[in-house]
């Protein structure tokens, strides 16, 4: 059963591998002291927010620039920032009915693409999850109806969205990740604002990471062109959204669809750009931010990557 339709199923008829709190006492008692009790969440100073263009599979393999720029990011943290407690991680490759949070001890790497050489296959992140971190973040973000995020103790683990961009940056996998999937059913602006919740987990050593692209359209991509190479409609989406973030519109980003057939040529489907509303919702818009990784895939994925913070 593919997960949309499984955690659609769970709802419906209480199978035991997933939980939703739904008790309304619950609802009404817990707040940010709940973080207090959670080990692995002390208080920090505030985290950055990444929003990173994953692309390709293969970047996960090294002997590209997109490796390598995480291998850096990845390196100064513990150096010129602080170590992350815990990575939350949003990837344009969980997509659900409701808003989920990975909630097991170990959670699995997922090979989720087709044609690529066994390599990809082959690799495995063994990162922890952090159930108790999970049960304590699904009560104090909310999604609609101010219902709990999900905790879905089985099903999923770590797509490739996620664990392509974190194995280059935290190689030894000792960290624990817990993946927030996004409900495709709803708006952009909802998933904005369930986003700005997130912004307080910053406080507590977590560091969030959105993973998707802001231009993604793998039907016009055309093999052989280089970094340096886009079409045109690409490249205006592109500048458009980068743009907005370097002025600190972040909630122009909400309203891409606004764009019309720049929007639709940009992303057929919009998965991808999704994550982008995960990175700015959880920021403020008059943080320092930095891009990096501006360079296309096939003239036709935007790889341009933000950090703020
Ligand atoms: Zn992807």
């Amino acid at each position: 059963m593919p997960l949309l339709q499984a955690l659609t199923f769970a709802l419906h008829h209480d199978v035991t591998n997933v939980f939703f709190y739904e008790s309304p006492a619950m609802l009404t008692t817990l707040d940010a002291t709940t973080l207090d009790s959670i080990a692995s969440l002390k208080r920090s100073d505030r985290m950055p927010v990444l929003f990173l263009g994953h692309g390709s599979p293969m970047n996960a393999l090294p002997g590209n620039p997109y490796f390598e720029s995480w291998q850096t990011l990845g390196s100064d943290f513990g150096r010129k920032m602080a170590r992350p407690q815990l990575i939350l991680c949003i990837s344009a490759h969980w997509l659900t009915d409701g808003w989920w949070l990975t909630a097991m001890k170990q959670p699995k790497t997922l090979h989720d693409f087709g044609d690529f050489p066994q390599e990809l296959f082959d690799q495995q992140y063994p990162a922890q999850g952090d159930p108790t971190a999970a049960g304590a973040i699904s009560l104090l973000v909310r999604q609609r109806s101010a219902k709990p995020l999900g905790l879905a103790a089985n099903e999923w683990g770590l797509d490739h969205g996620a664990w392509s961009v974190l194995k280059p940056m935290f190689p030894n996998a000792d960290i624990p990740v817990i993946q927030l999937s996004m409900d495709y059913g709803r708006a952009p602006d909802e998933h904005y604002a369930l986003a700005q919740q997130l912004k307080q987990l910053r406080d507590r050593g977590v560091l969030i990471v959105a993973s998707g692209n802001i231009v993604h359209n793998l039907r016009q991509m055309q093999r052989g062109a280089s970094g340096s190479q886009a079409y045109d409609w690409a490249l205006e989406f592109d500048q458009t959204i980068g743009g907005y973030v370097q002025q600190g519109n972040l909630a122009a980003l909400q309203k891409f669809q606004k764009l019309g057939t720049l929007a639709t040529m940009a992303h057929p489907t919009y998965e991808h750009y999704l994550p982008l509303l995960y990175a700015a919702g959880a920021v403020d818009a008059k943080e320092p931010m930095r891009f990096f990784n501006t360079s296309f895939q096939g003239g036709a994925i935007s790889m341009r990557s933000i950090m703020w913070g």
